[in-house]
């Protein structure tokens, strides 16, 4: 394919990889052992914040840094394990005295702020479910998913609380609660609503985990589909034991490391890898509230002396149009892994990361319905650029067609492309899609759960990623459904009808792009498309809403009345058109 296999040599270790032996690991491997590398609630029980916080806060962890926050501003916060026992010990109390209980929905609605780790991780011991949300989400995107998860409570900002929310309040019955976050650390006074510090101040710093089953709903995940509402994806809290062990295998977390994975918290990645792994592994873990600048981050490397580095291949590509020179000025030799998840990392980006850091990126794959790291690129092995790796200790994957009758098989030849599989069965695996029990069993045939990845596996394991069976757009490593985009745009009084594709884009990966006819008595112009343009931004957010929006006479549709986005995509890329045999007046 192009590429040399970068060969991984003892000599670049510094501590021993945990998947050192990969045949040996694998075949000894069980998922009932690993649960046994946690400590459990003393009644037998598995709580998420007990295994990340409370069992490290009663022992020779206690001192340590869990979390070191880095502000906007450079402002620094540190906390130790020990200082977040108390901080979520308290957050689990305010959710106590305002009546929420075991299985309510407490959702977040910030960007990298310290009070949202404290939240995600009261919510836990309160046995409480947490449900993250992008806080560059317009109020449509916010209402959905507020209204589909009966969220109880919402933690916000104050400023973000005033634009994207307050307006909503009347349309979402089940939001009893809101705290808020003052900016700059001010008191809030905003009717309707707590201030988030008062109630923690208030608030006991004990509490005792009750029972927790480890089937108990621990988190809600929203993911987009090419057709209807966002779904929820439900974990538990048995998810932790897959956070804790591909922490280790995939990512490679020591003890001694400080780690940092760069994910924006309204998103899976941000918590799995951006709360849970590194806290359970017992790791100090990097939070940057900044945007993504490369300086910004070279520096952070070389000041947090940053050993595991967690990124994503948009943010990737960035840097390498920024280039080598700023790299140089940085001295980035406590770097020992780097790795990338989100979207294909192209063999070009792997291979830059040895030229700018000294070492390979290391792609891997999962998704928001695995909870966890599935296949990966291990640290003792050796790299083919452009492949997402092999598949972890516990996890099956392989490569199925659908038959004629309505089963699945494996595709037993090397190198030829199906859909990518695999064998339900790991703890971070979804439960659901809440209140979809259809749309879940859709996922499962055969005894595998399909994942809407296309992709292929070569003669050794190795997997390559080759595209999506279904219209999803990744932009910028954010899923996008389509649909949600149609919605708004059809919401505006001059349009009739719209679709919605992923144009390639070399930095984003696919940025937003809409088609769309008019209604009789209006004609296109550049007005109304800055108009069309501005209004999917205020409601759905910058990095939902289209970036480019163009006007056709009417779209594609098959005879059943379905826009045919995959025509929309073929006639915008200028490639054949495929079997339009279904299009309404082919
Ligand atoms: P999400 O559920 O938002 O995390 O998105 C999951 C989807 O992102 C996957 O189903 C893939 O389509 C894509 N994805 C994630 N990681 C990779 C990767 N390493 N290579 C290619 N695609 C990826």
């Amino acid at each position: 394919m192009g590429w040399e296999t970068i060969i991984k040599s003892r000599r670049e270790w510094s501590t021993i990889p945990h998947l050192y032996d990969y045949g040996e690991v694998r075949a000894t491997f069980s998922w009932e052992k690993s649960r046994r590398e946690l400590d459990g609630l003393p009644d037998g029980g598995l709580n998420i914040a007990y295994e990340a916080v409370d069992r490290h806060a009663a022992g020779p962890l206690r001192d340590h840094l869990a979390l070191r926050w880095i502000g906007k501003n450079g402002e620094v916060r540190d906390y130790t394990y020990g200082r977040l026992e108390e901080l979520t010990n308290r957050f689990a109390n305010v959710l106590q005295r305002l009546g929420v209980g075991k299985g309510d929905r407490v959702y977040v609605l910030a960007g990298r702020i310290p009070e949202l780790y404290v939240t995600a991780l009261g919510t836990f011991k309160n046995r409480s479910v947490f449900c993250p949300l992008f806080s560059a989400f317009g109020p449509e995107p916010i209402r959905a998913r507020l209204a589909i998860g009966q969220a109880k409570v919402l933690v916000t900002t104050e400023s973000l609380y005033q634009r994207k929310v307050a307006g909503l309040r009347a349309s979402l019955p089940h939001l009893e609660q809101v705290l808020l976050v003052g900016d700059d650390h001010k008191p809030t006074h905003v009717p309707g609503t707590h201030d988030y510090h008062w109630l923690l101040a208030e608030a006991g710093d004990r509490f005792t985990i009750a029972p927790t089953d480890p089937e108990d709903m621990a988190l809600l995940h929203f993911t987009s589909g090419t057709t209807g509402a966002p779904k929820g994806a439900v974990h538990v809290h048995q998810a932790v034991v897959a956070h804790h062990m591909t922490g280790k295998l995939a990512l490679d977390l020591h003890k001694d490391d400080v780690f940092w994975c760069t994910a924006d918290p309204g998103w899976v990645t941000g918590t799995s890898y951006g709360i849970i792994a590194p806290l359970t592994n017992g790791v100090t873990s990097i939070v940057d509230e900044g945007d993504f600048d490369a300086e910004r981050w070279y520096r952070i490397l070389q000041e947090q002396q940053v050993s595991v580095w967690y990124t994503a291949p948009t943010a990737i590509r960035m840097m390498m149009k920024a280039g080598l020179e700023p790299i140089r000025k940085y001295d980035l030799r406590s770097l020992r892994f780097l790795a990338s998840v989100g979207e294909p990392l192209n063999p070009e980006a792997v291979v830059w990361g040895q030229q700018a850091f000294g070492q390979p990126f290391h792609d891997n794959w999962w998704q928001t319905e695995t909870g966890g790291i599935m296949i990966a690129n291990y640290a003792a092995m050796d790299i083919r650029p452009g492949s997402m790796g092999r598949p972890l200790p516990g996890i099956d994957a392989a490569i199925v067609k659908r038959t004629e009758a309505g089963g699945v098989e494996e595709v037993a030849e090397v190198g030829v492309q199906g859909e990518l599989a695999l064998r339900p069965g790991w703890p971070s695996m979804f439960r659901a899609y809440w209140n979809e029990p259809e749309r879940y069993q859709k996922c499962f045939v055969g005894g595998f759960y399909l994942t809407g990845d296309l992709a292929k596996k070569d003669k050794d394991g190795y997997f390559w990623f080759v595209g999506r069976t279904d219209d999803v757009i990744k932009t910028s490593g954010h899923l996008v459904g389509p649909f949600e985009v149609e919605s708004i745009l059809i919401e505006h009084k001059a349009v009739a009808e719209a679709g919605v594709i992923g144009k390639p884009d070399p930095v984003a990966m696919e940025v937003v792009k809409a088609f769309v006819s008019l209604k009789d008595g209006y004609e296109p112009s550049h007005e109304l498309q800055r108009e069309l343009l501005g209004f999917a931004r205020a409601r759905l957010g910058a990095v939902v809403a289209p970036k480019e929006i163009e006007f056709l006479p009417s779209l594609p549709r098959t005879r059943s009345g379905k826009i045919m986005r995959r025509l929309l995509k073929a006639r915008e890329l200028g490639l054949p058109e495929g079997d339009t045999s279904t299009l309404e007046s082919a």
